[in-house]
Formats: C-alpha cells, structure tokens, sequence
C-alpha cells in the first residue's frame, strides 16, 4: 500500500471522530437527523481545529442515502461517490488559491443547475476571507435568495475580514482550539495504528508545540516516525528544535541573577547545538509566561500549563526569584526579538543583546528598572518586617571589643554577624547534612551556581573536598565550567567551610571520573586509613 501521511490516513470519517468540537458536531448531527439543513454555514477557528473535515463529513451526510444517527453511512452510492470524487454534488473551492476565482465566477451560472445525484449541491469554500471583492458579490447575490438544492460551507481562519453582509447571512459555528488531551489521546491511538513506541513525554512536546491543532501535532507525529518507530522527548526536541524545561529553567536563573557571563555561555553552548535563536527566545517566552501564571495563579498554574502538579512546583519555586514588573519587562524584552530577528542580520548577536539588557537591572535608569529596584526593596522590607514580627530573626547590637572597632573586623566576621542563620560548626563534612545545609545557603548566595547545582548531585566528601557530578552527561562540560570558575569556586568553598568549620575543595568532575574509580590513589589511601587508623600513615610522595 502506498504511504499515506498521517492526518489523511487520520482524517475523520464522522461527527463523532472529530477530535475536541462536540457541542458542534452534536448540533450539526441533530441537524441532518431532523433535516433542518441551513443555507450557509460558516465554520471559524484556528488552523487545524477540523473545518475543513467537518464541512466535508456535513457535504456526504446531508446527501448520503441511509444516515446512520446523523452521520454518513460512508457505504451506499453517495457516500462512495464523494470519496471518489466523482460527483458533482460536492464543490470544493479554495479560496486561496488562483482557480478559486475563476470558480467564483462560474458560481452565479452553476448554482442554477440541480444536484447530480443527491439532494443538495454543497460548496465548500475554504479560506474564504481572501475571496475577491467581485467574488463576494458574486457570492452575496447567489446567498440573498439562494436556490433550495444549495448549501454553502465556508471555512475561515479570520471571519474579521469578512464583510458583515456574508457574516449575517450564515449559520456561524467557532472551532476552539484542541485540548492537549485530546490532541494527545489521538496521537496515541494513531501511534499505536502503526504499531510505533511514542513515550507520553514525546506525546505532550508534540501536543504543546501543535498549540491546538490536529493537523499539525499529527504531522510533527509523521515526521519523527521518519526518524525511528521509538520516538522520546529528545527525538521530538531535537525535531522541533526546542530546549528543555531545565535549560530554560537554568536560564532565567542567570537573567534573575544578571549572570551575564552564564547567560553568554548558555548562548554558546544553544549556537553548537546547532539551535535556532528565533525559536529558542520563543521558548522563553513561553517560559516566563509560564513563571508569571505561577506568581499570579499558583493554584491553577498546572491546569493552564498542561502540567504535572511536580512540574508546577519547580515553576512556583524559581517564580520567586524575579519580580513580577520584572518578568513582564523580561518578556516584553523577548517578545520584541521576535520582529527584530527577522531584520536582523545576526540573530544570535540579537538574543544576546537582549538577554544582556535583560540582566543590567539595576544599572539602568529607566523608569521601569527603578520600579523593579523600589518594588524590590519593598518586598524586602515587608519580608524582614514579618521575620521580626514573629520572632524568626532577633536583632542584635553587638558589644563594641574594647580597642577593636566594627571596621577592623575581618569579612568574614563581619558576614557571619550579618547572616541571620548560624551554622552549626564542626559539621564533618562526610555528614549528607552539610550538603543539604550548604543548598540552602548557596541559594541565597549565588542563585545561578544553586541552580547549576541542583542538576547534578554530591558524589563524594572526603577529606573536605566536596566532589560534584552532573546528573546527566548531556550539556556537562558547560556545568563544569560554571562551577569551576574560580570566583564561584571561592563562593562555595568559602560557604563549605562555613558550614564545616574547616578549609574546604570543591571540584565539579566529569561523570565516571577516574576520581572515583576503585583503583585510585585515593581509594587505596582510604583502605589504609580505614585499616590502620590515619596516625600510622604517612604519604611521602604521591606519584601523578
Ligand atoms: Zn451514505
């Protein structure tokens, strides 16, 4: 059998296969039962919502010989002539397209002959809204006293441009745009009809990038199976071209941070991944929508987003990290590159121009970065005001040392006097408490390195020197990089010691790092000091 793309193979064949529209199709199904049939219908809605379907399942039913509750039988004569196309009852105009208007023309002579076989001549115009002035009328006059055996599906995907006189004279029915569910629900049963393994993750990546049309998510569906007959969420990513979640995540904690040397990084590393920038400061977009809904409406955010009520969580929690003036300046930032990068002759020098003016927040004098800056401080004051209030932070005015004044006291000191939460000190640094502990600090610290380092998890503490692993190998050298910057370095391990009361290393390693094999060094010194105790041990020279 010769390949057929899925949305034909999938193309409803009744009212009741059409996926997301039943308050219509019930209507239209009572309509053929009772015989109530309009003179014009006009079917609105975004692209791939099943117009055109429905207006093709409404030609054959009203015409076909034995309806089956409203629907085509799709078996006797008419119904087989239509799938054939060899009738002359149903009239299929594109509007669109340049015959359109010669069939236009040709509409006033050919409405006046009856149905071929049928009871009803039907023309379906699709696209209607670009028909010609001429074209209008012609379709006007035929609509103002139109023959019995003549009914006119017009499908559109702006009924705004149509012209008030054709609008009147129709039977309007909306298409919404397909639930998620429901675009999954059928992508599922086509994936099973051709025995495919498509994970649910893949699923909903194709749902949302669809953004409610069938015919879409049904062709994105076709496209991966070109690929292999296992499609998973990276397949689907690297099809549609769009970064995941926690990339994006890790992203918007840099702009909230102005990390702009780990915004111009993460940049670096989308352009070797061969990503487009248009379609990544699309996904941001769609992000921080996503973070304003969780600061907004945190209840409802999982039910909007299509999500899990897990994934709302991480949304509502890095939500906190900006403002709401913020966000919306952020995303009004993004938003305008869309236009910009069409000019643009460099569009990855456009999204790094954006992201940076996204981080300058507190430089900028503008009116809406000093209202962040106030709103900010406001948050702050109401924040500490609350604490006091019920006791959750004390303060303390410190006894002046004699001979020794507030100036003269180390940074650290003075760090430790500022900081609200005492560690506990002498923690050893093998306890997982520490690390825990340590998460928590570095958040308020240095969000960005927070974030980096909650992607990957503590492989080893000994001796002090805390080890760290990304948890996939996916994009590591990059978190490798962040981490082990120098001045970032010095953040954690000043945070480290703290905790542990004692010089702490920190080193992000690459995963299955010879660090941690059996056979090193180090695993070797460990069994002797676990057998002799560390006393007797002594390393004169360690070989490299
Ligand atoms: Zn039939």
């Amino acid at each position: 059998m010769a390949y057929q793309a899925l949305y034909r193979e999938w193309r409803p064949k009744d009212f009741s296969h059409v996926v997301g529209q039943k308050a219509i199709m019930e209507t239209l199904r009572n309509q053929v039962i009772n015989r109530r049939i309009a003179h014009a219908y006009l079917f609105c809605g975004s692209r791939g919502t099943g117009k055109t379907s429905t207006a093709k399942i409404l030609a054959k039913a009203i015409n076909c010989l034995s309806p089956v509750n409203g629907d085509p039988c799709g078996v006797c004569e008419n119904c087989m002539r239509t799938d054939r196309e060899e009738t002359l009852d149903v009239i299929e105009i594109d509007a669109a397209s340049n015959n359109g208007v010669d069939e236009m023309r040709d509409l006033r002579d050919t409405v006046k002959y009856p149905p071929q076989y049928g009871s009803y001549k039907v023309y379906i115009i699709d696209e209607v809204h670009m028909l010609s002035t001429s074209a209008f009328n012609a379709l006007l006059k035929t609509l103002e006293e139109p023959p019995a055996h003549i009914v006119f599906i017009l499908a559109t995907t702006e009924p705004q441009k149509l012209p008030e006189t054709i609008l009147s004279r129709c039977q309007r029915f909306d298409f919404g745009r397909i639930s998620i569910q429901d675009i999954t629900g059928r992508l599922k049963e086509a994936a099973d009809g051709c025995s495919a393994e498509v994970s649910d993750g893949a699923l909903m990546l194709i749902a949302r990038a669809a953004e409610g049309g069938m015919r879409d998510a049904l062709s994105l569906l076709d496209m991966c199976l070109g690929y292999s007959n296992k499609v998973d969420e990276n397949l689907v990513r690297s099809i549609l071209g769009t970064s995941d979640t926690s990339f994006l995540f890790r992203f918007c904690d840099a702009l909230a941070m102005q990390d702009a040397g780990c915004v111009f990084m993460m940049i670096d590393q989308l352009m070797k991944e061969g990503k487009d920038p248009a379609v990544f400061a699309k996904d941001i977009c769609g992000h921080i929508r996503g973070l304003l809904i969780a600061k907004t409406s945190p209840d409802d955010l999982a039910a909007i987003l299509n999500i899990t009520e897990e994934e709302a969580k991480e949304y509502i929690q890095h939500s906190e990290n900006m403002t709401f003036t913020r966000l919306i300046r952020i995303l009004d930032l993004y938003m305008s590159l869309g236009t910009e990068m069409r000019y643009t002759s460099s569009p990855r020098m456009a999204l790094e121009n954006i992201s940076i003016k996204c981080c300058l927040k507190t430089t900028e004098t503008d009116e809406q970065a000093l209202s962040d800056r106030i709103t900010e401080l406001e948050n702050r004051i109401a924040e500490l005001t609350r604490k006091l209030e019920n006791g959750s932070v004390s303060v303390r005015v410190a006894a002046a040392e004699p001979g020794r004044n507030e100036t003269e006291k180390t940074p650290t000191e003075k760090k430790q006097a500022a900081s609200s939460v005492k560690p506990t000190k002498n923690a050893q640094p093998e306890d997982p408490a520490v690390w825990k502990q340590f998460m928590t600090v570095i958040r308020q610290k240095d969000m960005a390195a927070w974030s980096f380092l909650s992607q990957g998890s503590l492989v080893s503490s000994r001796d002090g020197h805390f080890r760290w692993q990304a948890n996939r190998k996916e994009g590591e050298q990059q978190f490798i990089a962040v981490l082990n910057n120098p001045d970032r370095k010095k953040v954690i391990c000043d945070c480290l010691a703290d905790i542990t009361g004692q010089q702490c290393m920190f080193s992000a390693i690459e995963k299955d790092s010879a660090v941690l094999n059996d056979n090193s060094d180090d695993a070797y010194l460990e069994t002797l000091y676990d057998t002799f105790g560390k006393g007797p041990v002594n390393v004169v020279d360690q070989i490299k």
